[in-house]
């Protein structure tokens, strides 16, 4: 996911900066699930954000079978897990959370017992099934409720063409257990299958095998034949047409953005082709691209087979296109080999950070790659000032327990993690570091591992290529320590010291030379509103808004940059353009330091407030709980 910062939209994420906060979740929890697993099998039940005991029985196939129902706002029908008991169990433990259940049974036996155990307000609730040590399958009816944090329910106003309603999910982290009873922990994979029905003007898409053409009857059916972690299911439901891009890639969209998307991804086959090249080959048939309406809380999910993304990328320039190298790089590091619980994220985002450069570079360039790479570490010493240097907060490895996972989906993660990653690649050199991450994946493909697993691996394989390339790299301090290391890597971009060199001089001359920044790419705008001298006084701003046009920019990356310049200078004519953005853009990467910065002075913070009352109904529940927090909004 990029949901993090500029290059590192978490796509995740983007995923904006950790939410801050100390965590959501009531410390019973902790201690209370710490009981629950207290078991002789308990070894093996490593996830705190799961009530699953996959040690005992685990779920190797689901099978959906789901109705999407606009007007009710509810996905209701029939989940058949397919189970392998292992301890001759007489229990199946499952993950709900706004569920309704109304029946289950079992294929040997016809209908069962079940009970919901205690409700926590970030995990929900465990669904305990009575089951047989026989038992094959269990047959799940329920209903998701309006509310369920996953789904999103977009009313036809909200979307590009206005005249029909849309639906996605964003499951990441522990979201798919709203709108699917099901084993949520990354530890936990299966393959699925699903019959979706859905109103006849609509088409539906999974990450899964998908259609390109409406179906007569609105009933679509799907198959993932690769076994995938919860995290990963997904479902959209919209009026949207497909667009080929090549043989294996193609993109989804509303008709009315389907040209531009198209243009914007020509580059999709050729950052298929580099992966391939440094990683091996892509596992999954398909790589598509699903365009969202812009309430998508996050620049992209990794959903398999079928990355879902924000319009906020589309600049018309492809720009901003390394959110595609980011999502398409989780092919391999996340959706090939996964995290298996949330405290060992990094090895999802901060490998595929760094893969994403690796990309960037096979196909635009060093020059290019390593503005995003500088821009990485602005973010990433912006973020260890705002969490405090010694935070535990600021290890790789992190210790979510008793807290909402999404707390852990800071830049550290993405950020921290790829500069170990590119730390040690400079020790080993390139070409031993790279034959270590191909035989990475291929050694780990379609299992869930911990940070233990991947130190192990790389102490026993990385020095028989490079035989002193841990002795330079201290990994216990990058992994088990705050900070960053002394040693850290920090790129150097020629690019990036010209516009310093533009900067001194508008200040020494007072004069804006527009010829330059002409030629300027998004990253070196980017470079260049991050390192105005502050305060500016409002006249210099407008002169900026004047020559530049900033206001006006359609480039999401460059007004996002130019808001935050226009709030930290309080620059009244932006402020039209800034509401205009906030009410009209979900994304969690930008809304998070706009409102951030709002909230620092007693007048933005009201200013905020007004907006946010107009443009919360329209964000994702993952964007919205932040934005609380940040405004201290109560509902
Ligand atoms: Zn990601």
């Amino acid at each position: 996911m990029r949901a993090i910062e500029w290059s590192y939209w978490l796509v995740f994420f983007g995923l904006a900066l950790a939410c801050g906060g100390a965590g959501t979740t009531p410390d019973k929890t902790a201690s209370d699930q710490a009981e629950q697993r207290d078991s002789p099998a308990g070894a093996a039940r490593s996830d705190p954000h799961s009530f699953a005991r996959p040690d005992e029985a685990v779920v190797r196939h689901l099978d959906l079978d789901i109705t999407v129902d606009f007007e009710s706002q509810r996905i209701y029908g029939e989940a058949v897990l397919s189970i392998d008991n292992l301890a001759q169990a007489s229990q199946l433990y499952l993950d709900s959370r706004d569920l309704d259940v109304s029946r289950v049974s079992l294929d040997n036996e016809g209908e069962t017992t079940f009970r919901f155990g205690e409700e926590d307000p970030v995990l929900g609730r465990p669904l305990v099934i009575d089951i047989q040590p026989q038992t094959r399958a269990v047959h799940v009816e329920y209903s998701s409720r309006p509310q369920a944090a996953a789904v999103q329910w977009l009313a036809p106003e909200q979307t590009a063409g206005g005249e029909h309603p849309f639906l996605f999910t964003q499951s990441q982290a522990i979201l798919a257990r709203t709108w699917i009873p099901l084993q949520d922990t990354p530890a936990v994979r299966m393959t699925y299958s699903a019959t979706v029905r859905v109103p006849r003007e609509l088409m539906a898409l999974m990450s899964a095998e998908n259609p390109t053409q409406l179906s007569t009857d609105g009933v679509y059916h799907f198959t993932m034949p690769q076994a995938i972690p919860s995290y990963l299911m997904a479902l959209a439901v919209g009026d949207v047409a497909f667009g080929e891009l090549g043989p294996k890639s193609g993109v989804y969209a509303e008709p009315a953005l389907l040209d531009r998307a198209v243009a914007e991804f020509q580059d999709i086959e050729a950052m298929i082709a580099a992966t391939e090249e440094l990683y091996g080959p892509y596992q999954w048939g398909r790589y598509d691209v699903l365009v969202l309406p812009p309430s998508f809380p996050f620049g992209g999910m990794e959903n398999p087979r079928l990355t879902f993304a924000t319009p906020t990328i589309i600049a018309g320039d492809r720009s901003l296109v390394s959110l595609i190298a980011h999502e398409l790089a989780h092919s391999w590091s996340g959706n090939l080999v996964t995290n298996s619980n949330w405290d060992d994220f990094w090895l999802n985002e901060g490998f595929t950070v760094y893969l994403e450069q690796r990309i960037m570079e096979a196909v635009y360039g060093r020059d290019y790659s390593e503005m995003l790479a500088i821009l990485a570490r602005q973010e990433l010493d912006n973020t260890l000032e705002e969490l405090g240097p010694e935070s535990r907060d600021t290890w790789l490895h992190l210790d979510l327990a008793g807290r909402d996972p999404d707390d852990g989906m800071t830049d550290i993660a993405y950020n921290k993690g790829y500069f170990l990653l590119r730390a040690l690649e400079e020790a080993a050199g390139r070409q031993s570091w790279d034959d270590f991450l191909k035989s990475y994946f291929d050694h780990f493909a379609f299992q869930s591992i911990d940070t233990e697993k991947f130190v192990a691996y790389l102490k026993a394989e990385l020095p028989k290529n490079a035989p002193q390339a841990l002795e330079k790299v201290d990994i216990e301090a990058w992994i088990y320590g705050p900070n960053l290391p002394e040693t850290a890597p920090r790129p150097t971009s020629p690019a990036f010291e010209k516009v310093d060199q533009y900067l001194a001089q508008w200040q020494s001359t007072g004069t804006l030379d527009t010829a330059v920044p002409a030629q300027w790419s998004t990253h070196e705008w980017l470079h260049f509103l991050r390192h105005l001298p502050s305060p500016l006084a409002s006249e210099k701003m407008a002169n900026l808004d004047e020559a530049f046009q900033l206001s006006q920019s359609g480039n999401s990356e460059i007004l996002a940059a130019w808001l935050q310049a226009a709030i930290e200078n309080q620059y009244e004519p932006a402020m039209p353009a800034l509401e205009h953005f906030l009410t009209t853009v979900g994304r969690r990467k930008f809304l998070k330091p706009l409102y951030t910065a709002l909230a620092k002075t007693p007048e933005g913070k009201e200013r905020g407030r007004k907006i946010y009352a107009k443009a919360r109904g329209g964000y994702h529940s993952v964007s919205a709980a932040t934005i609380d927090e940040i405004l201290g909004w109560e509902e």
